[in-house]
């Protein structure tokens, strides 16, 4: 009897062993295989847990190991390569395996249901029933008839049974005899093919002959592109050379920056099934994505964050798309970065993995200087469009309002003027950062984290922005119940509320998690942005990211300030690949955009080095200083924390 390793969703860091369920057959038990789920006893309940792994022996003696109770799958649902990376994660990042298989399987698998059957129902003849004489079963017309159909085929749908006049209820009946059987059959996969491609140039033709030559082995590109420089379309291209030979792509893009935009342009490109994963699909979408990406039938999968554990047995290539994107860094539960997971995806299963971005992390960048990675450039602009200008307006002494320069709201009036769209880029949502009692200083803090409460007038409500606790927006003072609260500080909201009224003739889009709560609310927003009309586009970093607006002449930094000075000792790199990226969006499409940058600092080093560097040469200069201070990735950081319930046992143990 093998002994069945399992990872069961339990908070403990191990695999547990189990014998075969009682009474399984021989046959049933040569079939099982890692991948395959059970369903086993644990303590007093039962659990969904995944084979891992089949061995001679445990570490405990048989007679402790108890039996499985059902085995629930009879093929496994997932690929070897995507166990072993799960197990891979595992360990890297010291997590419970069982809840690291956990992100492999949709809910709706996790909890034992069954998979369901793919595709469209046929019938086709057992055994048995290809056995039976030409002309057999003449005592029923109706039986003879539909045996002579489904002789003619290997399986014929059942729609196309019903068609020809076989009932239902023959049909059953020729199944309880066990002639015929019901089965799911998926459509063939259309032949995936490539619709019309744009002419590469030539630094693109660079970048994409070396990347087609990879695929069928493992290795590691960064592609270091400006943006607008054809990034996506030798994306596209190099997936179109892996799905004609029936390989399957899996693309990772940023939370914020899954944009219908991105899809569609996957879509329209290929004829062949796009899978798209991301927060906002429900179980029930995501089970058939699932099953439509690990049937194979799915030649592409698009996804963010968690889309790198989908199962993909053809897998040809890995593409991480603004690979630097903080969001690929799961900050809670089982954390892991999805661009390190992919990479470590494509080693196990031979595949070439790309990496693109404007503004390559620091890592990164250096582990493609170091010749770890290949390197592959597109220093300037495809098509027509150039890189914009940027300009700091020194905010010292100026008059303000919502945070705007007169020079600011002239250059906006400027371009609306124009017929051009302006966008203004504020970090911030919510209408101020914080409310303080102008008659004792009280300042309305969060009741579970004691941070700053942010104040949201749309909704009336104070919001925590750490810890996502909310509560109604006083009216008095929490201290002396003075009514006299005042706001301070910026948030979109605020700064919507002026644009409103300085530009009321001009329709504004704000942007933050706030306003676009709803599934549709960017696809809309990017359909009316992308008609060309003037507007003003107000919004946090969701404005900053990937998304290919047109029209937009002019971009605006209303608070460069509150990205220079943080303590992280990556907010130099976060600030030079943010603003790289806002200023971006400008002049896109035939005019040159402007970038205009309000700052207290205008002579700051960090800001003075954004204006006259490009982020290619920012990057290596911030690399040198990592170098000298030996900090990552020259370096290692660690931090330990310590929870407690007690202060003092806590700090005990972090002094040991
Ligand atoms: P990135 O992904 O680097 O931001 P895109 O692939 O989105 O760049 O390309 C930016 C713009 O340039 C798009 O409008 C795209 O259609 C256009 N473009 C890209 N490659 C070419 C090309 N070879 N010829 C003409 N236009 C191109
Ligand atoms: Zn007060
Ligand atoms: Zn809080």
């Amino acid at each position: 009897m093998p002994i069945l390793r399992l990872a069961l969703p339990t908070p403990l860091r191990r695999l547990f062993d189990y014998l075969p369920p009682a009474g399984i057959s021989n046959d049933e038990l040569t079939q099982l295989r890692p991948g395959c789920r059970l369903t086993v006893p644990f303590g007093n309940r039962e659990l969904t847990g995944y084979l891992v792994e089949m061995v001679e022996k445990s570490a405990l003696d048989t007679e402790q190991l108890k039996p499985a109770v059902a085995v629930l799958d009879a093929a496994p649902l997932v690929e070897t390569a995507l166990l072993d990376l799960c197990a891979w994660a595992a360990r890297y990042y010291h997590h419970p395996p069982g809840e690291v298989f956990v992100a492999a399987f949709p809910q709706k698998l996790r909890k034992g249901g069954p998979a369901p059957a793919l595709g469209e129902p046929h019938w086709a003849l057992t055994h048995q029933g290809k056995g039976l004489p030409e002309g057999a079963l003449k005592r029923s017309a109706r039986q003879a008839a539909a045996l002579a159909m489904l002789q003619s085929a290997d399986s014929i749908a059942e729609q196309a049974l019903l068609d020809a006049g076989v009932s239902k209820a023959v049909l059953r009946t020729m199944q309880d005899k066990a002639l015929v059987a019901r089965e799911f059959r998926l459509p063939q996969p259309e032949p995936a093919t490539a619709n019309a491609s744009l002419a590469l140039n030539p630094a693109q033709q660079a970048v994409l002959e070396p990347l087609t030559a990879a695929l069928g082995s493992f290795s590691v590109h960064l592609l270091e592109g400006v943006t607008g420089s054809g990034k996506t379309e030798v994306y596209l291209q190099w997936i179109a050379a892996a799905v004609a030979q029936g390989q399957q792509a899996l693309v990772l893009i940023p939370e914020i920056g899954l944009t219908p935009q991105t899809v569609a342009r996957f879509e329209t490109r290929f004829n062949a099934t796009v899978v798209v994963l991301h927060s906002g699909v429900t179980p029930s979408e995501r089970l058939v994505a699932w099953q439509t990406a690990t049937s194979g039938r799915a030649s592409i999968v698009i996804g963010t964050r968690s889309a790198v554990f989908t199962p993909l047995p053809k897998l040809g290539l890995i593409i991480v798309d603004e690979e630097h994107d903080a969001s690929y860094k799961q900050q809670d539960g089982f954390r892991y970065s999805a661009r390190d997971v992919a990479i470590k995806r494509a080693q196990l299963t031979s595949t070439p993995i790309l990496l693109g971005s404007a503004t390559p992390a620091l890592e990164t960048l250096h582990n493609a200087l170091s010749g770890r990675y290949h390197h592959h450039r597109l220093p300037t602009r495809a098509g027509a469009s150039t890189l914009p200008d940027l300009k700091a307006i020194d905010l010292r002494k100026q008059p303000l309002r919502a945070g705007l320069s007169p020079a600011l709201v002239a250059a906006v009036e400027e371009t609306l003027a124009a017929g051009e769209q302006t966008l203004l880029f504020l970090n911030r949502r919510g209408y101020a950062p914080s409310l303080q009692c102008h008659d004792c200083g009280w300042i309305a803090q969060c009741m579970a984290c004691d941070a700053r409460l942010t104040v949201h007038r749309r909704q009336r409500q104070l919001r925590c922005h750490h810890c996502g606790a909310t509560t109604g927006l006083p009216a008095h003072c929490g201290d002396c119940q003075s009514s006299h609260l005042l706001t301070y500080g910026l948030g979109t909201e605020q700064a919507e509320d002026f644009l409103a009224s300085r530009f009321a003739n001009w329709p504004i889009e704000r942007v933050d998690s706030d306003s676009m709560q709803s599934r549709t609310a960017m696809s809309e927003l990017v359909e009316r942005v992308n008609t060309g009309r003037p507007c003003i586009l107000l919004g946090t970093q969701m404005l900053t990211k990937g998304h290919h607006f047109t029209g937009v002449g002019l971009v605006g930094v209303i608070d460069a300030d509150a990205l220079m000075f943080s303590p992280d000792f990556r907010g130099e790199e976060r600030m030079a690949q943010l603003l790289t990226q806002v200023a971006g969006r400008a002049g896109r499409g035939t005019t040159p955009g402007r970038v205009l940058l309000q700052t207290h600092h205008p002579d700051h080093p960090a800001l003075q080095a954004m204006l006259t560097e490009s982020y290619h040469d920012r990057a290596r200069a911030l690399l040198s200083q990592r170098e000298a201070t030996g900090m990552p990735p020259f370096g290692h950081l660690l931090v330990l924390r310590c929870d407690s319930v007690n202060a003092q046992a806590g700090e005990a143990v972090s002094y040991t």
